[in-house]
C-alpha cells in the first residue's frame, strides 16, 4: 500500500471518531502485512466459541458448528489463539 493511500485511511479513521463520518477502515486495510496467522486444527475443537466471540475483526465465522477464518480480514493479531482453551489454533509464519 502506497503512504498517500495509507494517510487517507488513517485520516478517515480520525474523521470518523470525530463523528462526521461513519466507515471506519478495518484494522486490515490499515495494517495490511501480517507476519503470523492462526491455523485451526479442528481435530481439536470442542465448539467452545471463543475464538469467534473474541476476534475483533470478525474474521471467525461459524460454519456447520465449527469455527473458519476468512484470512481475508484476518490481521494475525493472534487473540483467538490466547482465547483457545483446546490448543486449536496455532500459528504459523505467513
Ligand atoms: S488472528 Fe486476530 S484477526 Fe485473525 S482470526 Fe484470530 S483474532 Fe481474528
Ligand atoms: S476457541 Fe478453540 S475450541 Fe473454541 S471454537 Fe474456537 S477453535 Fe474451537
Amino acid at each position: 500500500m502506497s503512504s498517500e493511500k495509507r494517510k487517507k485511511i488513517v485520516m478517515s479513521t480520525m474523521i470518523a471518531e470525530d463523528g462526521i463520518k461513519e466507515k471506519k477502515p478495518t484494522q486490515a486495510e490499515v495494517f495490511p502485512v501480517r507476519v503470523f496467522r492462526p491455523r485451526l486444527e479442528l481435530k481439536k475443537c470442542k465448539k467452545t466459541y471463543g475464538c469467534y466471540a473474541a476476534c475483533p475483526e470478525n474474521a471467525i465465522v461459524i460454519e456447520k458448528g465449527f469455527p473458519k477464518i476468512n484470512y481475508d480480514v484476518c490481521t494475525g493479531c493472534l487473540i483467538c489463539l490466547r482465547e483457545c482453551p483446546c490448543g486449536a489454533i496455532t500459528e504459523e509464519r505467513e
